[in-house]
């Protein structure tokens, strides 16, 4: 007969306030194979566990119950405080008599008759446990890192330089991402090229970091320490180990297209690198503008390149390779702001986004340096900026806010005024949120020093008069109505997840939140983890974050990462899936409900020489665990080491 012990946790006023602890105590005591039941302030502290240990060794336990918070907290405290005593860890029940009794109910009385309930039906599946071992496996030392922008960069030149290899991929032609856009950087206005570039000359040197652009992650496998990618690396046509980035190939393209880093606001040709510092200086050919992959005649590229590096049949190569670790550095994409009708709904050019002003006031940009109209390349004398445009805005846009846009407009209205003097810049915002280091005296600085013009209202309408853009919106501080003639209208879109995100959720088994941004392990605590061991966010891809916030992350992100790496085994928990083959009738229909890829089908033969059938089998290193198998399979066939089917019977029997 088992000797099970029950403590009961106070949690302060949080049980003990609506559950009669001591009540629960006693009528714990008389449940079925308890041997002892004691009560406590605060079980997880240390004379909680103290009291927990005494009483195995001095009543001979051999199972706990501790009916206390959610085991998602403290599971592992007492786990390992019993595995102290001797006793197996696996041997422990937590009953959550907070989160599912007292947080929930106000009736004294119905909340303990609950809690008792709780920890009966916790005693009936202890009861039923049997000693579990988790497997050890050993860990993959490399990181993948999927994005190539400032978080992905840090991320990869902290693990590098500590000694471990990572691997960048990046969608893009070129590692740099948002940040190599941008000219200057807020708050210090220093030059971002200028702080940018040695990072990314560090990337493509250091010889513990490997770089595959132009590229992205199609699959990805496995568990932590042991994740298997399936990389696809889009054919650049030009081979990366002839070409030597001497531009001849994108000087003699005849075809231009817009060109995406610099928002439409300029040209490439259709052989082109994004920037001019891009890593790696090789170009790629742009098969969809190319005149020779979409009309069979041109090579001028081919012809004009000495070393003989354009290739047209190159392909796409698709491979995979192992990491122990995930960063996901995906950053984010700008709100689509035609939903604005009252902005022109996106159909004027002159009324452009921030990340456009971004091109247009970067001395290497479409433009020089010089804010000039799109429309007819007049100089701009006025601009007009707006804020929260589909940040804080539940109607047309998001709810949150972008955190951002303050900033980089008051940047903005700094450069213009940098760039022309005489020119005249006015903001309209809601408020000015300037929490960070430095940042409310760079907004200071603008409308002090600069003259920027700030305006706290919303724009009401965007006309056009005499060739000129009005500007009508509320100055809510004066209490008047006012239009403004604008050469230029810039709007502050805010910054949401990209697209393929819920994809690259899916792909790495990493949830998101409602606004599609991908969610960290917890809030405070855990704020780089995912609830998926060894993946790990960084940068913007979780929620709008400025460039010393997503370095932040992506040294948090890269030293867990590297307390991963320091492990020489990861022990694997025990509570997985088994199949019993001779219950099995190889229906598959575990196999398609595991979200893990973890059942394979493999052959048997009972040992009396029954005949050879295919049934299914668990890939322990693989099943996480989530049950999905026992509950499709009519026979039975699976159970769930921890989790058994006789374990939740004798729970519902308990109940
Ligand atoms: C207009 C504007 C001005 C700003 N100015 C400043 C400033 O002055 N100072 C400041 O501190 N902050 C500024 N910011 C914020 C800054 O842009 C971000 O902090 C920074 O870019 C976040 O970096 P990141 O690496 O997380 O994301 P990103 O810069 O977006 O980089 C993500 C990278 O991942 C790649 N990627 C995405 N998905 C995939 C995929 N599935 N597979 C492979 N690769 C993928 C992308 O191609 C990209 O290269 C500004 C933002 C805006 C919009």
């Amino acid at each position: 007969m088992a000797r099970i012990g029950v403590f009961i946790c106070h949690c302060g006023t949080n049980i003990s306030a609506t559950v009669d602890v001591e009540k629960a105590a006693k009528l714990a005591a008389d449940l079925p194979g308890v041997a002892y039941a004691a009560d406590y302030r605060y079980m997880c502290s240390d004379p909680g566990q103290k009291l927990i240990a005494e009483a195995i060794r001095e009543h001979g336990l051999d199972r706990v119950v501790v009916a206390a918070c959610s085991p998602s907290l403290h599971e592992p405290t007492f786990r390992g405080c019993i595995e102290a005593e001797g006793l197996n860890p696996y041997l422990l029940e937590i009953a959550n008599i907070r989160e599912q009794c007292s947080w929930v109910h106000t009736d004294r009385d119905q909340a303990t008759d609950k809690a008792v309930d709780l920890i009966d039906m916790a005693c009936a599946k202890v009861m039923q446990a049997r000693p579990l071992t988790p497997s050890r496996v050993p860990v993959e030392r490399r990181a993948l890192i999927i994005g190539g922008g400032i978080s992905g960069i840090q991320a990869a030149i902290d693990i590098g330089l500590a000694g471990y290899e990572a691997v960048i991929v990046e969608r893009e032609p070129s590692i740099g991402g948002r940040m190599a856009q941008f000219d200057k950087t807020f708050p210090t206005l220093d030059c971002a090229a200028c702080i940018l570039t040695p990072k990314m000359v560090t990337v493509s040197r250091n010889k513990n970091i490997k770089v595959y652009t132009y590229s992205e992650v199609e699959e990805v496998t496995g568990y932590v320490g042991n994740y298997v990618a399936r990389i696809r690396r889009r054919a650049r046509s030009v081979d990366a180990d002839k070409c030597t980035g001497c531009g001849t190939c994108w000087q003699k393209c005849p075809k231009k297209v817009p060109s995406e880093f610099d928002e439409g606001l300029g040209t490439r040709t259709a052989i082109y690198i994004p920037f001019p510092q891009a890593v790696p200086r090789v170009p790629v050919i742009d098969r969809d503008s190319c005149i020779y992959f979409q009309r069979g005649r041109c090579r001028i590229c081919e012809r004009s390149c000495e070393v003989e590096a354009v290739d047209y049949t190159q392909e796409d190569e698709v491979f995979e390779e192992k990491f122990g670790a995930i960063i996901v550095a995906t950053g984010f994409t700008l709100f689509d702001h035609s939903v604005y009708t009252e902005y022109a709904g996106g159909h004027h050019k002159d009324i452009i986004t921030g990340l456009q002003f971004e091109r247009m006031v970067n001395s290497c940009g479409p433009t020089e340096g010089k804010a000039l109209r799109p429309s007819d390349g007049r100089e701009v004398k006025t601009v007009v900026f707006i804020q929260c445009t589909g940040s804080r805005d539940k109607a047309k846009g998001v709810e949150y806010c972008s955190r951002l846009c303050c900033m980089y407009t008051a940047k903005h209205a700094l450069l213009f005024k940098e760039h022309h003097p005489e020119g005249e810049a006015y903001i309209f915002y809601i408020d000015i949120r300037a929490a960070g280091k430095n940042y409310e005296e760079f907004v200071r600085r603008a409308q002090e020093e600069f003259g920027v013009k700030y305006l706290r209202g919303r724009v009401s309408r965007i006309f056009e008069r005499d060739g000129n853009l009005v500007v009508r919106g509320a100055d809510t501080l004066s209490g008047i109505s006012v239009d403004i003639e604008a050469d230029l209208v810039v709007l502050a879109t805010g910054l949401i997840a990209r697209d393929d995100a819920v994809d690259v959720a899916r792909m790495l088994g990493i949830p998101y939140d409602k606004n599609r941004l991908f969610t960290e392990g917890h809030p405070k605590l855990a704020p780089v983890e995912t609830v998926t061991s060894g993946v790990y966010l960084t940068g913007a891809c979780q929620a709008p974050k400025d460039i010393p916030d997503t370095v932040a992350t992506a040294s948090a992100a890269s030293a867990k990462t590297l307390g991963l790496f320091s492990r020489d085994y990861l022990e694997a928990e025990p509570m997985v899936a088994r199949i019993d083959p001779g219950l099995c009738s190889g229906c598959h229909a575990c196999i398609e409900v595991c979200p893990f890829g973890a059942i394979q089908e493999v052959e048997w033969a009972d040992v009396r020489n029954g005949p050879k059938r295919m049934i299914a089998q668990v890939i322990e290193s693989v099943c996480h665990g989530c049950g999905n198998c026992t509950v499709a399979c009519r026979a039975g066939a699976p159970n769930l080491d921890g989790f058994s089917n006789e374990q939740v019977y004798a729970q519902v029997e308990a109940f």
